[in-house]
């Protein structure tokens, strides 16, 4: 928000969310309590600034995390960008569960150059999409988004504005 100044170093960040690991489990159970519309208005507010103040280019923190999930559609255009035929694409780079879901292979992700992507053009909607906080059911995911609260200063900073804009800390 305006005036407010954010957190980036991911070193500050991991040492805080491991400080606030009980305050951030009372403030999950306190969000039963609010409109999830309204909530969602809100995140998306505190979201919107957090996000445009927050270079992703000067972190990828995500990438060195999160499996990312990849469509077939998505492994079909990742060939003729590479220029590979799909069958060498999923032999290099991807990875298949008994269920039929397919996934990047290594964690950090392949495509990962120093903190930025490689494939930015091409970037799953995995990737477009985390840390989420751009859609609706902020409330319903939360436990989820706490998951990557130690790791993504988005996540991290939104979930700090939120918790003094609802008055849960000062
Ligand atoms: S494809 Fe790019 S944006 Fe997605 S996880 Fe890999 S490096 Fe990150
Ligand atoms: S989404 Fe979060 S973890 Fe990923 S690059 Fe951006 S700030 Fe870093």
């Amino acid at each position: 928000m305006p005036g407010n100044t954010y957190e980036t170093n991911l070193q500050t960040i991991a040492a805080t969310a491991s400080e606030k690991e009980e305050e951030n489990d009372h403030f999950l159970r306190s969000l039963k309590h609010y409109n999830g519309e309204e909530l969602d208005a809100k995140v998306h507010v505190i979201y919107n600034d957090v996000n445009a103040a927050i270079d992703c280019t000067t972190c990828g923190n995500c990438c060195k995390t999160l499996v990312v999930n990849i469509t077939k559609p998505e492994i079909e255009r990742l060939a003729v960008f590479m220029n590979m035929t799909e069958e060498a694409l999923r032999e290099k780079y991807i990875e298949e569960s008994l269920a039929g879901n397919t996934f990047i292979n290594t964690v950090p992700c392949h495509f990962l150059s120093g903190t930025s992507c490689s494939i930015y053009t091409e970037r799953f909607t995995e990737c477009r999409d985390f840390p989420h906080l751009h859609k609706p059911g902020f409330r319903e995911r939360f436990l989820g988004t706490l998951l990557h609260y130690p790791n993504c200063p988005i996540i991290y900073n939104t979930v700090e504005v939120l918790k003094r804009e609802l008055k849960f800390v000062e």
